[in-house]
């Protein structure tokens, strides 16, 4: 996430910035100003102090020529006492070619600074027949280039002031102002969380106006491909929405055919009993159970009789509905904890928890009874139906470790004893003393 920097105490906006950079220049510029003002005035002074200095030298020497060729000592005298009373002068002095001193005036000073000494020669036809010596005072013209120089000073301030402040006032308002402006503009959006929404509105035709412009574009751009990037993810998620919903809905319905499925694989679709197959299973769990928890198992089995009779007699639809209200009975007569099954044609199979040889016998006469008395009814046909009842007893006493496919076989061993003793009735493996033979079953 983009953060902005809080102004510190010391932090400087761009106009400070800007009049920092102005006033920097500006006594840089009157510094270089000043300084290179001085040295050119230094420089006319002694320029100016040396050519007049010269230019009287020579003019007097000239003057005073004649009077030393004549050794005319007053007229000398009279000249270098008119030199002196102007305020230039401060001493004036001629000697002749032996150095003896003609005629001097004023007095030299060795102290004043702005005093400038002067020797001239004195020509008379091309031979020197004196000297001249004169000191200038310079203080005036010293005095009028230092004028001159604050005059220049001053012009000079005056000039880069205004255009300091012409640049500054120029700078701020043609670059400082839209920028400030922009930058508050997208502080506030940034702050109000509308910087989607945010147009910069400079319209002028330079750099600014270009970036801005762009700027504009720009975001435009982005707040397109943004909308439609938006949009494609809407349709996205809705498009996984739909395909989560559609792929719930396949996988309730796989669940539900998978039910279905394991379902069918262990029942009977006539009869909606457990088949033979899963009988088998439970018939091997349910004595496995009764051996850990040292519990007894009972197993029916019962086979109806002359089965084959009737659907001679009614047809085949008539005896599989003879198989269906079998079941129903079977079921009706059953406890909620009895595991009834079809396991074969018109034969079927109830396991029997926690339930010993008595309670096993009472529970079988009392189904054949049920079977025997209730009359099957499929169309216009009512008839009664009996069966030949098998079981066997699993208890954890037992002395021989028995499988589930012998309990099985004994229970089957003892229907067919129940087939063999006249049919319709109930025989325990317990009960048979006999021998007998029945082709599937194998001697315990
Ligand atoms: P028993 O008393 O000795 O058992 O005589 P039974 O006639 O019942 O015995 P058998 O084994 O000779 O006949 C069994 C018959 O059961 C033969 C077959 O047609 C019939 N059956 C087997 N399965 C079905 C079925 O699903 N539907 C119908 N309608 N009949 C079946
Ligand atoms: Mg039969
Ligand atoms: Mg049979």
């Amino acid at each position: 996430m983009l953060t902005q920097t809080q102004p510190g105490f010391f932090s400087l906006g761009i106009r400070q910035k800007v009049g920092l950079v102005l006033v920097s220049i500006l006594l840089i510029s009157l510094g270089l100003s000043g300084w290179h003002s001085l040295r050119q005035q230094e420089a006319r002074v002694l320029e100016e102090t040396k050519i007049r200095g010269n230019d009287l030298s020579r003019f007097t020497a000239q003057s005073v020529a004649y009077s030393i060729v004549g050794y005319d000592y007053h007229s000398i005298q009279l000249l270098l006492d008119e030199l002196v009373k102007s305020q230039d002068i401060n001493y004036a002095k001629v000697t002749n070619n032996k150095g003896n001193v003609m005629a001097k005036a004023g007095h030299l000073s060795t102290q004043n600074v702005t005093w400038t000494y002067f020797e001239q020669d004195v020509f008379f036809d091309e031979t020197v027949i004196g000297k001249l010596s004169l000191q200038l005072d310079n203080s005036k013209i010293i005095a009028r280039f230092t004028e001159q120089r604050n005059e220049l000073i001053q012009r000079e301030i005056l000039l880069i002031l205004l255009m300091a402040i012409s640049i500054y006032f120029a700078l701020s308002y043609f670059i400082i102002r839209p920028i400030c402006n922009t930058s508050d503009k997208l502080t506030e959006s940034a702050r109000n969380g509308t910087l989607e929404d945010v147009t910069l509105d400079y319209q002028k035709n330079d750099e600014l106006g270009y970036l801005f412009y762009h700027f504009n574009a720009m975001k435009e751009q982005l707040n397109e491909a943004s909308n439609l990037l938006k949009s494609k993810v809407e349709l996205a998620n809705k498009e996984v929405q739909r395909k989560n919903r559609d792929l719930q809905k396949q996988s309730n319905e796989l669940q539900a055919m998978n039910d279905k499925l394991k379902q069918l694989a262990i029942t009977d679709p006539l009869t909606e009993l457990f088949n033979r197959r899963h009988f088998d299973i439970l018939l091997r769990k349910e004595i496995s159970y009764a051996q850990r928890h040292q519990e007894k198992v009972s197993l029916i089995i019962f086979d109806l009789d002359h089965f084959k009779q009737i659907n001679d007699k009614y047809g085949h639809s008539v005896g599989d509905a003879t198989l269906f209200s079998v079941a129903q009975t079977v079921e009706s007569k059953t406890r909620d904890s009895d595991i009834c099954c079809r396991i074969g044609g018109e034969e079927f199979a109830i396991i029997c928890r926690e339930t010993d040889m008595h309670e096993i016998r009472i529970i079988a006469e009392n189904l054949r009874v049920k079977l025997e008395t209730t009359p099957i009814t499929s169309g216009q046909h009512e008839f009664s139906i009996t069966a030949s009842f098998g079981m066997m007893t699993f208890s954890y006493l037992s002395v021989q470790s028995i499988s589930s496919d012998d309990i099985y076989h004994c229970a089957d061993m003892a229907m067919y004893h129940s087939k063999q003793q006249g049919r319709n009735r109930v025989s325990h493996y317990a009960d048979i003393t006999v021998d007998i033979k029945r082709p599937a079953a194998r001697q315990l």
